[in-house]
């Protein structure tokens, strides 16, 4: 039954599907798993979308012995679906999780989706994404989303955003959220700035109340710098997320709409509020990560300020060993930015270098951050041509002050060129350039760091720079500062 095949198009799929899926078995007492889907015994409900081949397999197995295989795909859509019965109430906040598999040798972004009829239109919305890496079991999920109010004919169903490739999907769970929302890390029923402050100093080693089940936001078992990510994100950009209801309470997030952009605008999403005012600079940081001292000192020189500052990753030279720097970077509210894959200079080079060396950068950020997202990239030897402002898909933050750093400046150089800067009169708004692998950098920063907040500056990052004075960055683009 669930073999049969079927050529149907897309907008057609909720009723064909309606005719071929069994409801997913339920049982509905608050906290419960709607779906728990292992596909140890048989398919669980799920069934195909389209004419592909959704079938048990024990070839691969997130859990148990089986999995479902999605093979014989036409289309990215193709996958796998189940519908969700009366169960689930429309309106209503619920937590979805399912674990991917590919083995197409390169990553594949996947995501969750919901399908629903708002009653005129057929609509398609994801619940989660994510990129998969090859031959990698995958967690894509979604703590809070919620089931929009009105919403009939409902499916949740596994897809690719591009590929074709077969994949396998296990361990498919719907619960119904328990009292505590994700998010809301001391149990206080509100999901505020209080919660991230107890996560960061609970990663800071410090004494902090922290719950497990509501603070490890991704649900794999940990909490580590990229649930402060997820927390971060929530509370800053609530438009990306689901805002949600609970069984307990009636907060609701507040929402924003995503700005109308202009071609090629950087969507800017710095939260700018901790900046209140003052000058700002954006110390950014090229050539790590690192795997050695110099990016913690760093890290702390600014974090003792409350400062930020943007860090310019070449994907490489990232591995398992050093991985770590770059997500406690993020946590720390800095910016995670590209400095492409290989550090080649642009300058002259064709349209297809320049992307790939852009995206595969971003991939690898993406991936170690378990994000999808855009980065700033700062250009290897600020190399730079029509080419580059042409295809660069991303803004290119420059060069308004160079520490010279990589000219071998000694740490009062560094410090003098920018004291010299700010009592100039020309350091505020300014792009200033450093190398995270130089140790004169690192001293340099410790000490102006103080030097700066006693001045009246706030050390931020690109991205906030351009935020708090109201400029906005284009793709292709280079800024050697805001003005
Ligand atoms: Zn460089």
């Amino acid at each position: 039954m669930v073999n049969k095949k079927r050529t149907i198009a897309r907008g057609l799929c909720a009723s064909v599907i309606a005719l071929i899926c069994t409801a997913a078995t339920i049982s509905a007492s608050a906290g419960q798993k709607l779906l728990n889907a292992g596909f140890e015994s048989g398919l669980d409900g799920f069934a195909a979308r389209a004419n592909e081949t959704v079938s048990r397999s024990s070839a691969k197995a997130y859990e148990g012995s089986y999995s479902l295989m999605v093979s014989d795909r036409s289309a990215a859509w193709n996958g796998a679906a189940v519908l969700l019965d009366n169960s689930w109430k429309s309106g209503e906040t619920y937590a979805f999780s399912c674990a991917v598999y590919q083995a197409s040798g390169a990553d594949v972004n996947m995501k969750l989706s919901l399908q629903y009829s708002d009653g005129t239109d057929t609509q398609y919305v994801q619940i989660s994404a994510g990129v998969v890496p090859s031959d990698t079991w995958t967690v894509l999920s979604n703590p809070t989303y919620e089931i929009p109010a009105g919403a009939s004919s409902r499916y949740l169903y596994i897809e690719t955003e591009e590929s074709l490739c077969d994949f396998y999907v296990d361990a498919v769970t719907c619960e119904i959220p328990t009292q505590y929302r994700k998010g809301d890390v001391n149990h206080d029923e509100a999901i505020d700035s209080q919660d991230l402050r107890a996560m960061l100093a609970f990663l800071q080693g410090q004494d902090a109340v922290v719950n497990l089940d509501t603070a490890d936001m991704n649900s794999d078992g940990r909490i580590n710098a990229i649930d402060l990510t997820i927390l971060r994100r929530h509370l800053i950009y609530p438009q990306r997320y689901t805002t949600t209801t609970t069984t307990t309470t009636t907060t609701t997030t507040a929402t924003t709409a995503k700005p109308e952009l202009k071609p090629g605008q950087w969507y800017n999403t710095a939260d700018v509020s901790w900046i209140q005012g003052r000058k700002t600079v954006a110390l950014s940081f090229d050539d790590g990560p690192v795997n050695n001292d110099n990016a913690n000192r760093i890290h702390a020189a600014l974090t003792k300020e409350g400062f930020h500052a943007t860090f310019f990753y070449i994907g490489k030279q990232i591995n398992g060993g050093n991985q770590s720097e770059i997500q406690k970077a993020e946590s720390l509210g800095f910016e995670v930015a590209n400095h492409t894959w290989n550090h080649d200079d642009l300058k002259g080079a064709s349209q297809y270098k320049i992307q790939s060396e852009y995206n595969q950068c971003k991939d690898k950020l993406n991936s170690v951050l378990g994000v999808n997202r855009d980065y700033l990239v700062r250009l290897p030897f600020l190399g730079y041509d029509n080419n580059v402002k042409q295809f660069m898909p991303a803004p290119c933050p420059n060069c308004g002050i160079d520490s010279k750093d990589w000219a071998r400046a000694s740490t009062s150089d560094i410090v003098k060129t920018i004291q010299d800067a700010a009592r100039g009169g020309y350091l505020n708004g300014q792009v200033v350039l450093m190398h995270e692998t130089e140790p004169a950098t690192v001293a340099a920063v410790e000490q102006l760091c103080p030097w700066l907040a006693q001045n009246g500056y706030a050390v931020v990052t690109v991205s906030e720079m351009f935020k708090v004075n109201n400029k906005d960055m284009y793709n292709g683009n280079t800024y050697n500062s805001c003005w």
